[in-house]
């Protein structure tokens, strides 16, 4: 695939809300360990909404799916997880103009994507969130954007794995599981891995 266009998008968002609903259980059960066990939950009942919100809407190019995408999350997700997906799949979509997009043109979406997060939530890398999947994810994804959509995409899932993984060894700062201290550490975030599941179904789709 060469250019990411409005087709593509929907297809990645089908693709995270399969995944979303495949491990929702297992999002669910790694919030029971260090918040209130409703990650998986929450996030299924959001990609449900946007697969809904996205049945016969007219689209000219994938920004406008994204927005529409962002925007149905941010209204039907509660929870911080609901607007924080929302406020970067608004970013992303807001970032990408016209039928279809180029590699680098995406990864400078998701950048977006990771600054939206970033303003509404205050998290740093290294404070066991979100943050600690998407950040490698948009390093990875810039690194390899030249090789085209393919290789950045595989490039960033296999970051976002890995930054996920990593959130175990780290203490939680943000979010309820801040709330746990030091007891936070030994447990893999799941925010951070909801978003590897994303970034592995935009890899999936574009390949
Ligand atoms: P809630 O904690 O309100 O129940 P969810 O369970 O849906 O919401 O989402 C929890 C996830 O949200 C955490 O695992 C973490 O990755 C992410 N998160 C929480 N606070 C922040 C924040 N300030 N910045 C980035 N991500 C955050
Ligand atoms: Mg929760
Ligand atoms: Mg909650």
């Amino acid at each position: 695939m060469s250019q990411f266009d409005a087709d593509a998008a929907r297809a990645w968002v089908a693709a995270a809300a399969a995944a979303v609903k495949e491990n929702a259980d297992h999002l669910t059960q790694l919030d029971s360990a260090i918040g209130d066990a409703d990650h998986g939950v929450n996030l299924n009942r959001g990609f449900t909404a946007v697969t809904a919100a996205l049945d016969g809407f007219e689209a000219d190019g994938p920004g406008a799916v994204l927005v529409k995408v962002g925007t149905t999350l941010i209204s039907k997700v509660g929870g911080a997880s609901g607007p924080l997906y929302g406020s970067a799949f608004r970013a992303i979509g807001k970032a990408l103009a016209g039928p279809g997009v180029d590699a680098p043109t995406l990864g400078a979406a998701l950048r977006d994507g990771l600054a939206a997060i970033r303003k509404l939530g205050a998290a740093a890398p290294g404070d066991k969130t979100i943050v600690d999947a998407w950040d490698p994810a948009v390093e990875a994804w810039d690194t390899a954007a030249a090789g085209g959509l393919a290789a950045a995409a595989e490039a960033a899932a296999e970051a976002a794995e890995a930054g996920a993984k990593a959130t175990a060894e780290l203490q939680a700062r943000k979010g309820r599981a801040s709330y746990l201290g030091a007891r936070s550490v030994g447990h893999q975030d799941p925010g951070a891995t909801s978003t590897a599941l994303i970034f592995r179904a935009l890899a999936a789709t574009v390949s």
